[in-house]
């Protein structure tokens, strides 16, 4: 990563920042016409600034359903939430948007670009719903789609792209408004190997320059490019290790 847009500078972290995620006893219950399933059960950890997490689990452990309420999208059942401090059950609608664009950016497995747009586009796309002024946004899209690698790229169609560039987009996109946190939802679901640890060695290079990062798969190679490992079992934490990055890929056959 050569140039300066994606590097946050390895600042040293004041002794009072609040963590970068905070859960409390968070569940998420679903109510599907009286039938009850409970997606997250009582589930408690924090992730401090400019931590590489990884989340794994099973299919159906409440992997996505924690991705939405931490990228605010969602509203636990019971429990306590606070990203960067705040607490989102205090928040309005207002407030929640703004936490939605400042502090977070969330990518997808499937990528969830637009297809009518251009990679300038998409990735331009969530400063106009930032509300804040930036100069020349074209410029700034341009510039960070030149550090995940697409900068001949600006004005090709999703369609046009390959899976892996897709992603960078996407990625391109989560960070055009400068969040704190990147939230991943098995962002190589969709991807071949080779591209599935491109993408990571990316997600590695963000954290290196001081993003909290937090990747959430199935995959036990993709979960070793993490420093932590939270695994999750039919809506609950089981464990929360840390980890050597080059340790836990050695350890995989
Ligand atoms: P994962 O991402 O780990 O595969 P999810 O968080 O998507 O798991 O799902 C956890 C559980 O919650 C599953 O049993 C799933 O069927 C259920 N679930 C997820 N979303 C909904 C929803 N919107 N309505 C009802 N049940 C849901
Ligand atoms: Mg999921």
């Amino acid at each position: 990563m050569e140039n300066g847009h994606l590097d946050r500078g390895r600042r040293v972290k004041p002794l009072n920042e609040p963590p970068a995620i905070l859960c409390r006893g968070l569940s998420r219950t679903y109510d599907l016409g009286g039938q009850k399933v409970e997606a997250l059960r009582n589930v408690t950890f924090e992730v401090r600034q400019g931590e590489f997490v990884a989340i794994m689990g099973a299919s159906g452990s409440g992997k996505s359903t924690l991705v939405n309420l931490i990228g605010a999208l969602d509203k636990p059942t019971s429990g306590e939430l606070f990203i960067d401090g705040l607490a989102i059950a205090g928040l309005g609608d207002e407030a929640l948007a703004r936490l939605r664009n400042h502090h977070i950016g969330i990518v997808f497995q499937q990528f969830n670009l637009l297809p009518r747009m251009t990679t300038l586009e998409n990735v331009m796309l969530p400063l106009n719903y930032a509300h804040v002024k930036v100069p020349d946004k074209a410029a700034l899209a341009g510039a960070l789609l030149a550090d995940v690698g697409l900068g001949t790229r600006l004005h090709h169609k999703p369609a046009q792209l390959s899976g892996g560039q897709q992603q960078r987009v996407a990625i391109a996109r989560a960070l055009v408004n400068r969040p704190n946190i990147l939230l991943a939802d098995e962002p190589t679901g969709a991807l071949d190997t080779k591209t599935s640890h491109e993408i990571m060695a990316l997600f590695a290079a963000l954290h290196a320059n001081g993003l909290t990062v937090m990747v959430i798969t199935h995959e036990a190679d993709i979960a070793a490019y993490a420093e932590r490992m939270l695994r999750f079992r039919d809506g609950e934490l089981i464990s929360d290790t840390n980890q050597d990055p080059l340790e836990a890929m050695a350890r995989i056959p």
